[in-house]
């Protein structure tokens, strides 16, 4: 997609700083930088979100996520690491090809996420996961 930004950067229409690159997929620095050291893992063929990915993506994607973050943890020895991935503007995605967020963490580095915990009755979990186990593939 043309008017994608990040199927520019893989066809080097706009530069990036690439730290990792294998067949499907492409890790190179956020330009933000939330923490030194925040890298993007993005799979090279434009799929929007999650509910596109094939598995041969899927766990390529998974692969680079963790290799990138072991080469993080050893270049800035971060207090730990968050891995982000948002799909849809109400989850916070605002670039609509996937990508994973590996985020360096401190104490006090001011990153948050709210986590607003409903803590239903185990009828509940049992109901909603047989909502999800009826439709997996
Ligand atoms: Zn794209």
């Amino acid at each position: 997609m043309s008017n994608c930004v990040f199927c520019r950067i893989m066809a080097k229409e706009i530069p990036a700083t690439v730290v990792h690159e294998d067949e499907h997929t492409l890790a190179f620095m956020d330009i933000g930088q939330v923490n030194p050291g925040h890298v993007l893992v993005a799979v090279k063929k434009h799929v929007e979100n999650i509910f596109a990915l094939e598995d041969a993506q899927a766990a390529a994607v998974f692969r680079s996520v963790a290799r990138v973050a072991r080469a993080i943890r050893g270049a800035f020895e971060p207090q730990g690491l968050s891995v982000y991935q948002a799909n849809g503007a109400a989850a916070g995605q605002t670039v609509l090809h996937l990508h994973v967020h590996l985020v360096p963490r401190y104490e006090g580095d001011g990153m948050a996420l709210t986590w607003p915990v409903k803590n239903p009755p185990r009828e509940k979990l049992a109901e909603y996961a047989e909502k999800i186990k009826a439709r997996l593939q």
